[in-house]
């Protein structure tokens, strides 16, 4: 297991329980910026990842900054995610995101500030698919 972080942003305070409940393991959240599109630093614990989700309307963008971590989109093959890695995930995609099982993970989380914007919460990522991944 990798325990040597970088910390390129500040990693902020454990999860509030209004998010923590959609993950598993533990995750930090540090909030950059709150001008135009909120901007989060998010960084997981090894193995940590949250639920499946989509964000309606806006969508969101993760700039990813430490560690290996993973991104999958529902239907699609899972993305192994590196320093330096962008996705985007548009409006109404099912996925999860995540650290990998030996290291830790972060990623800038952009919110696409679009009226109306929402998350919905869904069902936790089955160890099923998680354990598969290397
Ligand atoms: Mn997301």
């Amino acid at each position: 297991m990798s325990n040597t972080r970088s910390e390129l942003f500040k990693t902020g305070a454990p999860l509030p329980e209004t998010f923590s409940q959609y993950f598993i393991g533990q995750a930090y959240l540090q909030q950059l910026t709150d001008k135009g599109g909120p901007i989060f630093n998010v960084t997981f614990e090894p193995g940590c990842r949250n639920n499946w989700h989509i964000h309606h309307k806006g969508g969101q963008i993760l700039l990813c900054t430490e560690g290996r971590g993973w991104y999958q989109a529902w239907g699609e093959e899972p993305r192994e995610l590196h320093p330096g890695d962008v996705v985007t995930i548009p409006p109404e995609v099912k996925h999860w995101h995540g650290a990998s099982k030996d290291s830790w993970f972060a990623h800038l989380a952009v919110e696409i500030p679009v009226a109306g914007a929402a998350n919905e919460w869904l069902e936790s990522v089955d160890d099923a698919i998680y354990g598969k991944l290397k």
